[in-house]
């Protein structure tokens, strides 16, 4: 007897889960989940519940983490120049880590990589695909993948999608991400491709044309009237949002059901203020980077970021001494990405500089089967450290966008001075009411502020946080006289 589409789906996901997953079975499966889209219309509500698995008990996923990481770790070993010296100068075999092994492995860190990113790539690999990270600041890093490890991110990525329910063959989706962002714009609009669904890449373009974008209507049979999935980052958002209210539009002007959104923090304000614009929209978050790729965490309804066992071994640690922070307590995000998904560029306890806080279980969220973090706070480097602890970007940002004060996104910097922090924020209020009100959520938020600068140009900003909206990209324009022209004489002189 045939089986129907819902039960080859049951029956593919428990192969595939049994193999966690092996790169030949995605084909099978991202057929079997859209036979069932095409027979049922939607797929099955529990389906992304069912990609996650079963519960894997403690013992259970450290086993499965443990072998994979020690493959991983022989074949960096044998086949990477990096790791050829690191594992010799340890005096460890790589092919027999036990778990205390792993906390003495020295952090991979993100200068190693930018400095030497050949270093990471196996000898016996075959790169076809170098990218570069966005990098808001500073020189960047790059990763190479291969054919194969591409094909498997897109199917892996269509998968997630069609069986989350999130992207549909009717949907019209609009990239508004960096054209720079290479792996995470192939993979998405690769995934939209497979599933059926229309897809284009707007760019970090003019907040203007973009919502021009958002408004067109279209008449393509068996797709929707207008953009129903935008994917972006949250300082965009909160672009479009303050220009798109600015020009008068409303709801009823958008078709947007979905925002697919990171790359940066997202706080809980920007989401609020968005439906003002966007009336009621789904966001979807997902915590993932370029060089940990495809390790991603996903939130639950109950604010964890999820990570599928699977698919990496994901740590917390003490940014000093590396070793594992308790539940509750902050640390930064360390990412071993695991076999069979990435084979051409290696990276073992890979620190992102990323800040969470381990969440202890057991939990009883929609994605309990995975471990857990707490939202990300911010990059390290851009958290401060005072008398009084730590103070990370999200308690900021948090509080900031939740101001309708506050212009979208928010705009702000903070430092240390005796006692606690200082904070400037770009605002549209002024006087000792506002003042008042951000010193005392502030304070709510556990953030020590002894000082506040309000400014109304981000100009004036003395540390201000690097933003990805800021990556803008120009459209088409004539040389103008106002560009300097290039004098003859100088270049001869400077040559
Ligand atoms: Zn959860």
């Amino acid at each position: 007897m045939l089986m129907s589409a819902v039960a080859q789906v049951r029956f593919a996901l428990s192969v595939g889960l049994g193999l966690r997953f092996a790169p030949w079975s995605l084909d099978f499966l991202l057929d079997a989940v859209r036979a069932t889209h095409r027979e049922f219309g939607e797929t099955d509500a529990d389906g992304l519940e069912l990609l996650h698995g079963p519960e894997l008990d403690e013992e259970t996923r450290r086993e499965l983490q443990l072998r994979r990481f020690r493959k991983q770790a022989a074949r960096a070993a044998r086949d990477t120049v990096y790791y050829e010296s690191l594992f010799e100068r340890l005096e460890i075999d790589p092919g027999r880590l036990v778990h205390d092994d792993l906390l003495r492995l020295p952090l991979t860190r993100k200068d190693a990589l930018r400095d030497a990113p050949h270093a990471f790539v196996r000898r016996n690999g075959n790169p076809t695909f170098r990218t570069t990270t966005t990098g808001t600041t500073g020189k960047q890093t790059s990763i190479s993948f291969s054919a194969a490890e591409m094909r498997t991110f897109i199917a892996l990525s269509a998968i997630s999608f069609l069986a989350a329910g999130y992207i549909d063959p009717s949907d019209i989706v609009l990239l508004s991400t960096s054209s720079r962002a290479a792996l995470g714009n192939s993979c998405f609009a690769g995934a939209c491709a497979r599933i059926g669904a229309l897809v284009s890449i707007g760019g970090l373009i003019e907040p203007a044309h973009t919502l021009a974008l958002l408004t067109e209507q279209h008449h393509i049979s068996g797709k929707k009237a207008r953009v129903s999935v935008l994917s972006t980052y949250p300082s965009y958002l909160g672009q479009l949002v303050e220009e798109g209210l600015r020009r008068g539009y409303r709801p009823a002007d958008f078709g947007l059901e979905r925002i697919i959104i990171g790359g940066e923090l997202v706080s809980e304000g920007l989401k609020v203020r968005s439906q003002r614009l966007f009336g009621s929209v789904h966001f979807d978050e997902a915590y993932a980077m370029t060089e940990t790729w495809p390790v991603s965490g996903q939130r639950c309804a109950e604010g964890h970021l999820h990570f599928e066992p699977g698919q990496g071994l994901v740590e917390v640690v003490d940014p000093e001494t590396a070793t594992p922070v308790l539940p509750g307590e902050a640390g930064t995000i360390v990412v071993t990405p695991f076999p069979p998904y990435r084979d051409t560029t290696i990276l073992l306890r890979y620190d992102t500089e990323d800040t969470a806080r381990p969440i202890a279980g057991p939990l009883s969220c929609s994605l309990r089967t995975m471990p857990a973090t707490t939202n990300t706070l911010g990059k390290l480097r851009l958290s401060v450290r005072h008398d009084r602890g730590w103070t990370y970007p999200r308690d900021v940002l948090e509080v900031l966008e939740s101001l309708e004060e506050v212009p979208l996104p928010a705009r702000f910097g903070f430092w240390t001075v005796p006692d606690g922090v200082a904070v400037e924020i770009v605002t549209r209020a002024n006087g000792m009411a506002f003042r008042g009100r951000v010193q005392r959520q502030l304070e709510e938020r556990g953030v020590p502020v002894r000082e506040i600068r309000l400014l109304e140009h981000a100009g004036r900003l003395l540390h201000p946080m690097p933003l990805r909206c800021d990556l803008r990209e120009s459209s088409f324009a004539l040389p103008t006289t106002a560009v300097p022209a290039v004098d003859s004489g100088l270049l001869r002189a400077g040559s």
